[in-house]
């Protein structure tokens, strides 16, 4: 097992375009859930660069339960994400769901997201794990630690060895909430492999008012990073508004959180200004 390998007593580090994550570096990618237009995009990534986000975010391709809500911009969506990484210097972090779809996502995907609802799908791992490219692995909804781990191992297998795990809330009996997010995953995982561990509060707590504290916990417990929705009006979201954080309210949400990975000893990792790499 690549994955759990024992001679990995070291953290994995992963270098995406500049940016550090694992170790005692903390990620925050940050954005809206879907790529819904070109102002929508832009605003959010000026917004979450802005206030110091490691990453964006946002879904050209969207996994929906009914076949009937909206889908995502497909092609165009990634022309939007193109368009804010080559303005804000942000890194994207984007979902494929179907193998055709890999060619044109690599165009502009520095991190490419396995969703949730593809975490056990084989074929997908497979192919990702073929290319260079960073992975984020969602964990299924129903899926225990050690099936992620495995399918983590699918990916790494080929390959790839930069990939990060995400703990998205998981279904349990309870019904107040969207899913249960579970915090345990993240030092259990951190015994199990010497990858990444990130959090999506948003995901698990369905509105806002939770993410907030979903996200100080996760960072307290030691998670290497946050991926959050961010929208500038969630009143009009297309899709998961109750859950988005208000834009105007990143700033100070990321200065909390900051210091709650400061708490696990993590630093967030910063953004250098444009043109300070050269
Ligand atoms: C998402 O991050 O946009 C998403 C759909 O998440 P998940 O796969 O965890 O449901
Ligand atoms: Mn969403």
């Amino acid at each position: 097992m690549i994955a759990t390998r024992p001679t990995a007593t070291e953290a994995t580090v992963l270098d995406i375009a500049g940016r550090r994550i694992g170790g005692e570096h903390f990620a925050m990618i940050a954005g809206p859930c879907t790529v819904e237009s070109r102002e929508q995009t832009l605003q959010t990534a000026r917004i979450v660069r802005d206030a110091g986000a490691t990453m964006f975010r946002g879904g050209a391709y969207k996994p929906r339960t009914s076949p009937y809500a909206f889908q995502g911009l497909g092609q165009e969506g990634l022309r939007l994400l193109e368009e804010a990484k080559v303005e804000t210097g942000l890194p994207v972090v984007t979902e494929l769901m179907d193998v055709r779809d890999l060619e044109p996502l690599l165009e502009v995907a520095d991190v490419i997201q396995i969703g949730a609802r593809n975490m056990q799908n084989y074929a997908l791992l497979t192919e990702v794990g073929r290319c260079e490219r960073p992975v984020l692995l969602k964990r299924g909804l129903s899926s225990t630690l050690e099936e992620l781990v495995l399918a983590s191992e699918y990916i790494l297998k080929e390959g790839n060895d930069a990939v990060m795990l995400c703990e998205r809330g998981i279904r349990t009996f309870e019904t107040a909430y969207r899913f249960t997010l579970d915090l345990t995953a993240v030092p259990v995982l951190k015994e199990l492999t010497h990858l990444p561990v990130l959090v999506d509060p948003s995901h698990a707590a369905g509105r806002r008012e939770l993410v907030t504290p979903l996200s100080l916990a996760a960072a307290a417990v030691g998670a290497d990073g946050i991926i959050v929705e961010v929208h500038p009006r969630p009143e009009e979201a297309i899709c998961d508004g109750a859950q988005a954080l208000v834009a105007a309210d990143f700033a100070g949400y990321l200065e909390r959180v900051r210091d709650a990975a400061a708490l696990a000893g993590k630093v967030l990792t910063h953004v250098l200004p444009a043109g300070a790499l050269a």
